[in-house]
């Protein structure tokens, strides 16, 4: 929906973009979260992002969009140290610039 800009529901392109979702309690806006040690008792690590929805006009079918995907991705660990990065580019544990090696 987001690509094609077309409800896949209902065929309508009359799509709303990027509408927020707020979230009603904090008037925050709506985020989802992934967890780099989720096995972990107190620091798990939590990776989110907040949402976006796309609305159809007419049947009113709504999607949800991270807004940032890749930062809740569960990243790559420091070549050097293995400190695990959330989308850095230079690692805060031992300094190395650039620390994820190419894939
Ligand atoms: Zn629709
Ligand atoms: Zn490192």
């Amino acid at each position: 929906m987001k690509r094609t800009n077309t409800c896949p529901k209902c065929g309508s392109s009359d799509v709303i973009t990027d509408a927020k979702a707020i979230d009603r309690v904090d008037n925050g806006a709506l985020s989802v979260s992934t967890f780099r040690k989720p096995d972990a008792a107190v620091f798990k690590g939590q990776l989110t992002t907040t949402m976006s929805a796309w609305v159809c006009a007419d049947c009113g079918y709504l999607e949800l969009y991270a807004d940032s995907p890749k930062s809740i991705k569960v990243p790559a660990a420091c070549k050097t140290c293995g400190y695990l990065l959330a989308g850095l580019h230079r690692c805060p544990e031992c300094g190395t610039v650039d620390p994820v090696a190419a894939r």
